[in-house]
């Protein structure tokens, strides 16, 4: 119980606090996260057709793939845990919510100042004239969709192997050295560079603490590791 006692002031008492999040944070709302329990779609694995290669190969079967989650994610709601979030943002002065997720579920729970590393499922961008269309039916009425120049559209999202937008990657950067506070949430932190901005927050002299349902990489050198599930823990760790 000390240990809850200790986060719940760091946090309290930071001017600064930097959030990363991860898949884990949306499970509670019904969406799948890519490691550990979830159910199968299709027979392929989602890290096979999150790839420009799988995209080239078969731009339907890949379209499918995000249409099913785009509409599995519109008829979902912020969960507990999106919200203490949101909520805490509101109390700080200096508050970067940074997440790899592409559901949009942070923004709709209330949260301003989100990063977005891995880009957003609700955008879909030409593969030709590199126009941006922001698209929020789902199911789409045409897959795979089309651009006005006739060219095919994807998803704008960062797949593995491409790099991330570098604007946004600079932001998250500079407010992980600037945080007092580092909060990494239902993440694996497997997939970099994201996961590298855990060891950086820890270098740079933010207090960090994680909360996720099992144990990841990281969790023997922090200040605070909490299993369970992030709706009932932010709550706990964010009541004043
Ligand atoms: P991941 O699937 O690799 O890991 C999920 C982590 O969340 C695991 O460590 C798991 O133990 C933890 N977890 C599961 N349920 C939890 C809960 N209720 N509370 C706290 N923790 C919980 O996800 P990742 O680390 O985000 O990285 C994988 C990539 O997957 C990212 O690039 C991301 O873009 C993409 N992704 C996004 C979404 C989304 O937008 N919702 C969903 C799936 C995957």
């Amino acid at each position: 119980m000390r240990s809850v006692n200790d986060a719940r002031k760091w946090i309290r008492e930071a001017e600064a606090i930097t959030v990363l999040t991860g898949a884990g944070i949306s499970a509670e709302s019904g969406i799948p996260t890519f490691r550990g329990a979830g159910g199968l779609w299709k027979q392929f694995r989602p890290e096979d057709l999150a790839t420009p290669e799988a995209f080239e190969r078969g731009p339907k079967l890949v379209w499918e793939w995000y249409d099913w989650r785009r509409t599995l994610i519109a008829a979902a709601q912020p969960n507990a845990g999106h919200l203490a979030l949101a909520a805490l943002e509101k109390t700080k002065p200096r508050f970067t919510l940074v997440t790899q997720n592409v559901d949009g579920l942070h923004e709709r729970a209330g949260s301003r100042n989100v990063v977005k590393l891995h880009g957003d499922l609700w955008t879909l961008r030409c593969t030709v004239c590199g126009r941006e269309k922001r698209e929020e039916r789902a199911p789409l009425p045409e897959l795979p969709p089309h651009c006005g120049c006739g060219a095919l559209m994807r998803p704008g999202v960062v797949w593995f192997g491409e790099m991330l937008p570098r604007a946004a990657w600079e932001q998250a950067e500079q407010a992980t050295r600037a945080a007092d506070v580092f909060l990494v949430v239902g993440t694996s932190a497997v997939v970099y560079p994201a996961a590298g901005l855990v060891p950086l927050a820890k270098t740079c002299g933010a207090r960090v603490i994680e909360c996720n349902m099992e144990e990841t990489p990281f969790s023997a050198e922090l200040d605070r590791a909490f299993r369970g599930a992030a709706g009932e823990l932010l709550p706990q760790l964010i009541a004043s």
